[in-house]
């Protein structure tokens, strides 16, 4: 297990506990305790990770927060980069002649609609990768948040209080210094409207670029994509990233990811970038159809595996995978 997989993995973990609806473990449940084992002070000094390499070819470009860091990662397509927390997260805003589509709004640590009001006077889409904590943060500051018709949406725009998500701004989770009026002993993730929905199949028109909605459940229920075909991007958030992938958290569903793998992998001719939410930017598309590939050896039994974090860890080049275990009947 590399370190920015032990790191994510601990992460997961952490919005896993924040959402569980199940206080009572049972034998095959790992504990409170066992599950933190992994995070906190003194454990990993993660940000020696950073600056990470993939960044290195980009120009940052200027703005008045130093929380965060801004790249345009592809013509018209700005990554609105958070690595001062743990999460490395990474927000998408992506241009057309008449509209712009924020994918996802970060922490809600810094001022992310600042950032973007000086990155772009075009009316604002918002519509998130998921719902979990650190992809929602700022969607409060959006008047148009659009979200999948489902209740796990539904139920996060309600927000989180302070306890449910004081333990992603404490010791350890992050090392930058905080924006001026930012408290960390008053961190909540603000309640937020959703004005309109999004379905499997939608294309947002920005204006000389589409934007097709692929709803793609399995990290979480509402998880989706958004694909750029005419420009061959894929954003995917936490369904690929370059680490360790979740198919084994509160709301999870293996089974719902296995598909959800073999669908992307389709997409593996047509798309040359894969734009994740996590630690860099642009990943190949090949990772695609070995991401269907692992899932797939998993489900049939073929992939080797060792216990973590109360679930077991596939190991593939260039990510890992937490199933649970035992793994759900198909
Ligand atoms: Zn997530």
């Amino acid at each position: 297990m590399s370190r920015s997989s032990i790191r994510l993995a601990a992460a997961c973990l952490a919005i896993w506990l924040a959402s569980c609806q199940s206080p009572e473990p049972d034998a095959a449940t790992p504990t409170h305790e066992q599950l933190i084992e992994n995070r906190g002070e003194g454990k990993d000094n993660w940000w020696d990770a950073l600056p990470r390499a993939a960044w290195a070819g980009f120009d940052a470009i200027d703005q008045s927060q130093s929380w965060f860091e801004v790249y345009e990662v592809e013509p018209g397509v700005f990554a609105i980069y958070e690595p001062g927390q743990f999460e490395e997260i990474i927000s998408y805003l992506i241009l057309g002649s008449e509209n712009a589509l924020l994918f996802d709004t970060g922490l809600g640590i810094g001022d992310i609609r600042a950032v973007v009001d000086q990155l772009t006077a075009l009316p604002i889409t918002v519509v998130n990768s998921h719902t979990h904590y650190d992809h929602v943060g700022g969607n409060h500051q959006f008047d148009d948040v659009r979200g999948t018709e489902t209740d796990y949406t539904r139920n996060n725009s309600a927000g989180r209080a302070h306890d449910a998500v004081a333990e992603f701004v404490g010791d350890g989770w992050i090392w930058k210094d905080t924006p001026e009026g930012f408290s960390k002993d008053a961190y909540v993730s603000k309640p937020f409207t959703v004005t309109g929905p999004v379905r499997d199949g939608d294309v947002l028109d920005l204006g000389g670029r589409s934007l097709e909605i692929l709803l793609t459940p399995g990290h979480a229920p509402d998880s989706l994509c958004l694909l750029d075909r005419d420009n061959g991007l894929l954003f995917t958030g936490d369904t690929l990233y370059p680490a360790t992938l979740y198919a084994h958290l509160e709301g999870s569903d293996f089974r719902e990811y296995t598909k959800t793998a073999a669908r992307l992998a389709t997409l593996a001719t047509e798309v040359s970038t894969v734009l994740p939410a996590h630690n860099e930017p642009r990943i190949s598309a090949d990772y695609l159809t070995r991401m269907r590939d692992a899932f797939d050896a998993i489900a049939n039994g073929e992939a080797e595996s060792v216990p973590s974090d109360g679930a077991q860890e596939y190991s593939f080049d260039g990510f890992t995978i937490l199933a649970p275990d035992p793994l759900p009947e198909p």
